[in-house]
């Protein structure tokens, strides 16, 4: 659409502020000097540190938030003949890892929260049903309450795809704290990002664990003995030395993204649907994620005055070419997905900046 250098970029990787990018080199540096690359000590400290964290009994890194969920269903004994319960919304790995395993997703539709409805969780149960997904979409963490309770008298797992929500919290539980496991991602564009991939899995239970960490290098034990057949999934060592200086400051992110989210609420509410909280959640607002009905057109002008949006995701899972086979129903998410639009906000924006986006939406209704 736009050639030309945007002038409020979605998302900007590179390290503005001069504090974390040296401390940042300096941790690279130490791992540099010790040179125990390969799950170093910083590997193990992160962990223990994301375990603390959450209040769970372990944390095992892995290679991505796609590696978390795939580890994690293999981890729970899901694979061909089985059905997981995924939301139509969300980034296509989570579907995909259900896929890898050789289950079969089973895709449930969505509420205005653009999460998992758990009013349409019994059409998508059968005799074959092992495990429900919910993903705590744009850092709002899903309807858990009614999911874990369906969950429970059905005796399926409950697995978080909390990707997008690490520091969320609702009924105060953290995301990461509701499910059977947890997976996240600590790609660059996630609010805790790595400078590269990364991931981690979170659950109570020292089997899973054990199997999680048999299965993230090659389901080998002790280092040479194969037990079952597994990638190589291992968190890098300098991403965990990244990631330590990035949770010490993760406090700030997210209170900054907090700030700019109540700013856009108060600006664009007469105008959009925002993306409210709803009682006694606390999100994280990995995307701020606007509806409203006239979408590409207000894309469109934003684009031409240089302010970069996207659209999370324009082709729903149940929609992708591999799925649509499934023939799923699921018209609520059809609608809804017509109408979103995430706009720039995340934590490097300055003041004026997000008073230009806010103010050129405004003056695009007003037109
Ligand atoms: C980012 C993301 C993933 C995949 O994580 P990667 O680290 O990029 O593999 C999975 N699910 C959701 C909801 C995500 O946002």
């Amino acid at each position: 659409m736009k050639k030309t250098p945007w002038k409020i970029p979605f998302l900007d990787l590179s390290v503005k502020d001069d504090e974390e990018r040296e401390a940042i080199l300096a941790a690279v540096d130490r791992v540099l000097r010790h040179g125990r690359i390969v799950i170093g000590p910083e590997h193990d400290q992160l962990e223990a540190r994301l375990a603390a964290h959450h209040q769970r009994a372990f944390a095992v890194g892995c290679g991505s938030g796609s590696q978390a969920l795939f580890l994690a269903f293999r981890a729970a004994g899901i694979g061909p003949g089985d059905e997981v319960i995924v939301p139509a919304l969300s980034y296509i790995a989570t579907a995909n890892a259900v896929a890898l395993t050789g289950a079969q997703p089973v895709f449930c539709d969505i509420g205005d929260d653009l999460n998992m409805n758990p009013a349409d969780l019994e059409r998508c149960f059968s005799a074959k049903t092992k495990a429900v997904v919910p993903v705590h979409f744009t850092g709002k963490i899903a309807p858990m309450e009614a999911i874990n309770a369906f969950a429970k008298e059905r005796d399926l797992l409950v697995i978080e795809d909390a990707s997008q929500a690490f520091g969320a919290k609702r009924g105060g539980i953290s995301a990461g704290c509701f499910g059977d496991m947890a997976c996240f991602s600590m790609n660059p564009m996630k609010v805790l990002a790595a400078c590269g991939e990364a991931g981690f899995l979170l659950t109570d239970d020292e089997t899973i664990r054990d199997r999680l960490i048999a299965l993230r290098y090659n389901g080998t034990v002790n280092r040479e003995t194969c037990v079952e057949p597994g990638p190589n999934g291992r968190l890098d060592t300098m991403q965990a030395a990244i990631l330590m200086v990035r949770l010490d400051r993760f406090h700030l992110l997210a209170q900054r993204r907090r700030e700019i989210a109540a700013y856009y609420h108060e600006r664009l509410a007469p105008y959009v649907h925002v993306p409210r909280e709803s009682e006694g959640c606390s999100d994280i607002f990995y995307t701020y994620t606007l509806q409203t009905e006239r979408r590409d057109e207000l894309n469109q002008f934003l684009a031409e005055k240089g302010i970069e949006c996207k659209i999370q995701h324009p082709i729903l899972m149940p929609h992708q070419p591999y799925y649509s086979k499934l023939n799923s129903a699921v018209p609520r998410a059809d609608h809804v997905i017509k109408k979103v639009l995430c706009i720039p906000a995340n934590e490097k924006l300055t003041d004026t900046q997000t008073e230009v986006v806010a103010d050129t939406i405004v003056s695009f209704f007003n037109a």
